[in-house]
């Protein structure tokens, strides 16, 4: 079950678009973060089951924030949302543990695969 979502982006509307897109939004918690460093602190804060995480922002950047919530939980669940697919960043965020990466902005669809994707990585986690 995905109860918290912590969506970690400089951009308002990016951060918007994103709330309107979760499927079932009633009964989920979402916490913003406006740049990394404040998505590290309010991940530690509120523990989300889910963060999805913005690339390119001020004060920290997304690729610090992942490594940074990875440290802290290793198993946290972190969807990264960019506009910059080029396979090198793919990779870079895959070997930091990203759950997966959305292209941005996400479709509903897309969207809702992620949570999917993101529900069965919580599961088995917790089993
Ligand atoms: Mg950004």
């Amino acid at each position: 079950m995905v109860k918290s979502i912590l969506i970690v982006d400089d951009s308002p509307v990016a951060r918007m678009i994103m709330k309107k897109c979760l499927p079932e939004s009633l009964g989920i918690t979402i916490i913003e973060a406006k740049n990394g460093q404040e998505g590290v602190e309010k991940y530690q804060q509120h523990q989300p089951d889910l963060t999805f995480m913005d690339l390119t922002m001020p004060v920290m950047d997304g690729f610090t924030a992942l490594s940074l919530i990875k440290a802290i939980n290793p198993q946290a669940v972190v969807v990264v949302a960019t506009a910059d697919i080029q396979e090198k960043v793919l990779q870079r965020v895959e070997d930091l543990g990203a759950l997966l990466t959305l292209k941005k902005p996400p479709s509903k669809q897309a969207l809702a695969d992620a949570l999917k994707r993101a529900k069965e990585a919580l599961a088995q986690v917790r089993s």
